[in-house]
């Protein structure tokens, strides 16, 4: 939708002249009146469900496909169907490769879509969130132990059980590790650290002297989990915009990824009433954090019940 407005006041050099009083009119009946903005406004996030519910659809038509693609790879790398040469293992392994990650594309994309058509809730119960970490932490240290990357995790006993979406909690924490091997080089580190966090909310309306002394007792009301790497780091002016949908740190490009695993990861810690944000220098690597409430935010917490 490309806006018609200009600056009146702006001209090509040598043509200045001073603006007229009818041109002041024109100038004026240019700018979009409150109802013309909300429409477009309205337009546009029309436009972007039917684009969102389109990649969705896409995705999960390619879904079943892959997975019986996928599923005679497997098959022929087993084989069960007869024995390979090395030559053609080695391709049966680089084709194994490309479906894992176009699976894994197609995820990210169907999360997404989910996500911003409301379609994915939030389901809390009660477990131990060590669990859930050494379980991702079990799942990637192949992939790190391949790449000659060490990934450390020590559960925390400090930690209590509490109500929390632990798939979505490993789909986060998946996101976060997953960066951290494909930007840590050979010979790196990663540390993945969970503890008893203390959140005082700012935007929370302002308590009285009283409430104020209780609140300043250090009684932890969220963890925090944190993904630390030695990789090359973030600028600080990409801060904020990592977490922005298809969103890349220039020179990325080439890297594998859709550009939503940080996006995906900031909507599921939200979702769970929590907060999500990165530090680092460059060339000093990368530490993502994010807390998550020991009680749900009512918000959130009612968006978990099964529909
Ligand atoms: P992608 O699928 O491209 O990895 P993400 O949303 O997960 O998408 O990340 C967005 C971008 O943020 C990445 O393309 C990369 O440029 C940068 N990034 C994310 N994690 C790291 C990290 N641990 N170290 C360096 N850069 C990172």
């Amino acid at each position: 939708m490309a806006s018609t407005r200009k600056n009146s006041c702006v001209s090509d050099a040598g043509t200045a002249t001073e603006p007229s009083a009818g041109s002041a009119i024109r100038a004026d009946s240019d700018v979009p009146s409150p109802e013309n903005l909300l429409q477009e406004y309205k337009e546009l996030q029309e436009r972007l469900h039917r684009t969102t519910n389109a990649l969705g659809s896409a995705a999960h038509d390619l879904k079943t496909p892959l997975s019986i693609l996928n599923g005679y790879i497997e098959l022929l790398h087993s084989e069960k169907l007869g024995p390979l040469s090395e030559r053609q293992r080695q391709v049966l392994q680089d084709m194994r490769d490309s479906g894992k990650r176009l699976q894994q594309f197609i995820q990210d994309f169907l999360t997404y879509s989910a996500l911003e058509t409301g379609g994915l809730r939030m389901q809390f119960d009660t477990a131990n969130i060590n669990d859930c970490l050494s379980g991702v932490c079990r799942l990637w240290s192949n992939r790190f132990q391949e790449k000659g990357i060490a990934l450390y995790f020590l559960a925390n006993d400090k930690l209590p059980i509490f109500p929390f979406d632990a798939p979505k909690l490993e789909r986060i924490i998946s996101n976060l590790i997953e960066n951290a091997s494909k930007f840590t080089p050979q010979g790196g580190t990663v540390w993945l650290h969970a503890e008893p966090y203390m959140w005082e909310r700012r935007a929370e309306s302002l308590p009285s002297g009283n409430e104020r002394r209780r609140q300043n007792v250090a009684h932890p009301n969220s963890v925090k989990v944190s993904v630390s790497d030695t990789g090359p780091g973030i600028p600080a002016e990409f801060h904020q915009e990592v977490f922005d949908d298809f969103f890349r740190l220039p020179g990325t490009e080439n890297q594998d990824g859709t550009g939503l695993g940080l996006a995906i990861a900031r909507r599921l810690v939200q979702g769970m009433g929590g907060k999500i944000w990165v530090e680092s220098d460059p060339g000093a690597g990368c530490k993502f954090s994010f807390l998550i409430p020991y009680k749900p935010a009512v918000a959130a917490a009612s968006k978990g019940k099964k529909q």
